[in-house]
């Protein structure tokens, strides 16, 4: 079933007949959110078993740096320049990060160069973190596991989720170009990437 409500960003007055509603996901859908769940779960359990095992200070350390980045970090460089940061809700409310605070304000222009930087260096920090310890211990099945479940999760996301998302700006979006187009048409309050 449609929803009838447009997101805060969009101009139209109804979501019904409009041909880019299953081509980009402008609403939450809990299913999806169980996805991500499901695809991202196994390289973070491994990776915490590979830095468990190495010592309790490298695993929380790396929780540290999770938490800081997915927490503060992320949202503030990618998250407030996604449309689903101007909805009305104190809550992010998404396919990835539902349920945490919104602590700025939403900025409807495109993520700077600098802002790319610091999020794909933050995923290449937390991704090969626990590499180098599984390397030190020689744990080489969890190693190979472990970068299958990290692969996997990537193409996942890129697959499922990177083909659909609002965010434009985001360097990891993966949305067909005239689906951009008309999303864009719909949104006119969001700057153009
Ligand atoms: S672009 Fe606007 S009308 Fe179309 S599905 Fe998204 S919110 Fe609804
Ligand atoms: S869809 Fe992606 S960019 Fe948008 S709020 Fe969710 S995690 Fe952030």
């Amino acid at each position: 079933m449609m929803i009838e409500k447009p997101i805060n960003t969009c101009s139209k007055k109804s979501c019904n007949n409009c041909e880019i509603y299953f081509k980009i996901t402008c609403h939450f859908k809990i299913l999806q959110l169980l996805r991500f769940y499901a695809i991202a779960s196994p390289s973070f359990i491994l990776g915490g078993i590979g830095l468990y095992n190495y010592s309790l200070i490298s695993f929380v350390i790396w929780f540290l740096i999770i938490g800081l980045f997915f927490l503060f970090i992320g949202i503030r460089v990618l998250c407030t320049h996604c449309p689903h940061y101007s909805e009305s809700s104190y809550f992010l409310r998404c396919w990835v990060n539902y349920g945490l605070p919104k602590l700025w304000n939403y900025r409807p222009w495109p993520m700077s160069i600098l802002e790319k930087i610091i999020l794909i260096s933050g995923f290449s920090i937390i991704w090969s973190y626990p590499v180098i310890f599984m390397l030190f211990e020689k744990k080489w099945v969890l190693l190979i596991g472990y970068i299958f479940f990290v692969f996997l999760f990537l193409i996942l996301l890129r697959k499922l989720y990177c083909k659909k998302c609002i965010n434009l700006s985001c360097p990891m979006n993966d949305v067909d170009c005239i689906i951009k187009e008309e999303f864009l048409k719909n949104n006119p309050l969001i700057n153009n990437p």
